[in-house]
């Protein structure tokens, strides 16, 4: 299996090529040359376990990798989950499930492709005989710096750099990346908002004289962001293992059509469910839930996405985003290379971009869109708790009201993407509370509502001591990079 970017103005690579480069050379994406299929045996997937489902999706993607090998990783990926299942499916009542992707180390579904990126890269590097080090490079808006860290944690022959934007994060977000123990990270708060951080790592990716003095050094750029590979693949697992599930508990008969719904930022979690669809698992409309950063619902509703807006920071900060990377994939699978280029060559020189009626078209026949703003995200908390006695986190939140603004006769399924105790003031503020300033205090209280122990992962989270202080304006980011990195 070879993989092309979606601008179409780069050499098609292995998967390993892919997994390890994060950008294609020439400012795209990596797509498969050759959309995959699976032929799925609706009896044999009822039984099928998430590592069974998850080398059944690697392999198809990854021909280069053994099915020993993937076994391997995957159980090495997911031992710190606080689940033997990995990802739990909860009935919140006879038509909507809740798919929980939270438990992993950091609390939120970034974890579910971050423990497994680290195992896919490395082995990557090896098989190609690279020497390199890997510097994983990262803007974050909350949740991919925790789960990068802890993902890259020590790992051998990888360096770590994440940049945080200062306004935004959580106390809990921040004291994840800040406490982080691994030896080869770098963390930095960066002054402004996650569009500003990661435009700057995208161009610090692919600058050549950087690269040069890198390759010199014996070090090369990957990317743990969205925009790998590895990420889209490792997520696509969790729509099958849990359409699985949904058969298997006689909510779903053998190719019964679900609808998705998914509280989006960067685009990446969604379109792993496109690709499932496209994969052969049998998925209705997809719901792109966003919150008053709502670039996605205007742009699927008129075709035209307009960045050029204010940024408002909201109680679902991972979704505060106005440039959705992984939109290029999809915008690549409906319309092809050439369009795909110049719509994001305007993006990049005018921020913003209008497709054709055909394209439209075609993206309304598989997506809806749908926005809450704060106070329809916390009136969603307060009433889901009321009513269903779940406690939802203020991401998920979003995604249950973007669901309840269309009626179909479909199962649902509602993607929740991290857990209450991430998020436990807003939380806590929704419910009608008042939160104290000690965190640690705020945790025990979401405990005590939710009738749940505060997860282990972040139990003495605010007893460490935290070891990276250093906040930089945009323009610094490229000077303390190079110093980080010894150039
Ligand atoms: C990252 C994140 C999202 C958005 O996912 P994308 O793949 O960027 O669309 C939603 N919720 C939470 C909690 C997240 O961390």
């Amino acid at each position: 299996m070879k993989f092309q970017s979606t601008r179409g103005n780069a050499p098609a690579v292995s998967g390993l090529q892919a997994l390890i480069n994060g950008l294609a050379p020439d400012g795209g994406l990596y797509v498969p040359q050759a959309f995959p299929k699976i032929d799925f045996n609706w009896d044999q997937l009822a039984k099928a376990d998430y590592f069974q489902i998850g080398q059944l999706v690697l392999s198809t993607f990854f021909d280069e990798f053994s099915q020993g090998e993937l076994a391997d990783f995957l159980h090495q990926a997911y031992a710190q989950f606080d689940r033997p299942e990995i990802v739990k499916v909860h009935a919140l009542d006879g038509k909507r499930q809740l798919l929980e992707l939270f438990h992993g180390p950091t609390l939120a579904f970034k974890d579910m492709a971050l423990s497994l990126l680290p195992y896919l890269l490395t082995a990557a590097v090896k098989k190609t005989g690279q020497k390199d080090v890997l510097v994983i490079l990262t803007a974050t808006s909350g949740d991919t710096g925790g789960a990068a860290l802890q993902g890259f944690s020590d790992i051998g022959q990888t360096q770590i750099v994440v940049y945080y934007p200062s306004v935004g994060v959580s106390a809990l977000q921040r004291q994840q990346m800040t406490t982080t123990p691994g030896q080869n990270a770098h963390v930095v708060a960066v002054e402004g908002n996650f569009d500003d951080a990661q435009r700057v790592v995208k161009k610090l990716l692919a600058d050549p004289e950087l690269a040069k003095q890198m390759q010199t050094a014996g070090l090369r750029f990957s990317s743990a962001n969205s925009i790998n590979i590895g990420r889209l693949v490792a997520q696509v697992i969790y729509y099958i293992y849990a359409y699985a599930q949904l058969l298997k508990s006689g909510r779903l008969k053998s190719g019964e059509k679900l609808d998705v719904t998914v509280p989006t930022g960067n685009f990446g979690d969604i379109l792993a469910a496109y690709w499932a669809k496209k994969l052969g698992l049998p998925l209705g409309k997809l719901t792109v839930a966003s919150n008053a950063n709502h670039v996605l619902t205007d742009f699927f509703a008129s075709g035209i996405y307009n960045a050029k807006r204010d940024f408002h920071v909201t109680t679902s900060p991972a979704m505060d985003i106005l440039l959705s990377s992984n939109l290029e994939r999809l915008l690549f699978d409906v319309a092809g290379a050439e369009k795909t280029r110049h719509w994001m060559a305007d993006l990049a020189d005018k921020q913003t971009f209008t497709v054709d009626d055909k394209t439209l078209d075609l993206l309304q026949q598989s997506f809806n869109a749908a926005f809450a703003d704060v106070d329809q995200t916390s009136q969603t908390i307060k009433e889901t708790f009321r009513d269903h006695d779940y406690l939802l986190d203020p991401h998920t939140a979003v995604a249950v009201y973007a669901n309840q603004q269309f009626t179909t006769q479909r199962q649902q399924l509602i993607v929740s993407t991290a857990s209450p105790f991430k998020f436990a003031e807003i939380v806590l503020s929704a419910l009608g509370q008042k939160p104290a300033d000690d965190p640690a205090a705020n945790l025990k209280q979401v405990a005590q509502i939710a009738k749940l122990p505060v997860p282990a992962a972040i139990a003495d989270l605010f007893t460490k001591k935290v070891r990276f202080h250093e906040q930089l304006t945009i323009d610094q980011l490229g000077e303390d990079l190079k110093a980080s990195l010894g150039l």
